[in-house]
């Protein structure tokens, strides 16, 4: 069935809100609802995913922010911080199973490191995709679904 990624993003949000005070919170979602065809419990836990990895994965007073954007035929979320980034060779691994970075600091906050291989499941299966982009400083994660009737003029 439909649903709206805005309103899912805000909730997700204002639950990151009360759990990670650390780690301030940046939300930008435009103007109005982006109704879509998914499953909202496991685009939620999407998302969930990916702010709780920008919060335990980084160190505390890292900036993480959270986007809703419009492209040609999807929408994407985006979800960014500020933290030391992923190393070029780990980037493509962080999404197999049980891979972790650093595996010693990892133990201490509990990853079990199945996060993103999860994402990367329920976005396929909704006929999106989730990339990977890090640099020290500006980590993205962009999670792009299909949107057959979005156009981001209607916006
Ligand atoms: P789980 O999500 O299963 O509780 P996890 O967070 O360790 O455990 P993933 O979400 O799959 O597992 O992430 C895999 C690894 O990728 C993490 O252990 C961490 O090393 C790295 N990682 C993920 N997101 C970030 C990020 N935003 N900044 C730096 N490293 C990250
Ligand atoms: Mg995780």
């Amino acid at each position: 069935e439909d649903a709206d990624l805005v309103e899912l993003v805000s909730q997700a949000a204002d639950a990151f809100r009360a759990g990670r005070p650390g780690h301030p919170l940046t939300v930008l979602t435009g103007p109005g609802p982006v109704r879509l065809p998914m499953d909202p419990l496991r685009i939620r836990q999407v998302v969930d995913n990916l702010l709780t990895n920008a919060a335990v994965h980084t160190p505390a007073g890292t900036k993480v922010s959270v986007e809703v954007a419009l492209v040609p035929g999807a929408a994407e979320v985006r979800v960014a911080d500020t933290g030391p980034g992923i190393p070029p060779d780990d980037r493509a691994r962080v999404f197999d199973r049980f891979y972790r970075v650093d595996k010693a600091r990892s133990r201490d906050r509990g990853g079990s490191g199945l996060g993103l291989a999860v994402a990367q499941s329920l976005v396929r299966a909704h006929g999106g995709s989730v990339e990977l982009n890090s640099a020290p400083g500006a980590t993205v994660f962009t999670v792009r679904l299909p949107a057959p009737g979005v156009h981001p003029a209607d916006r």
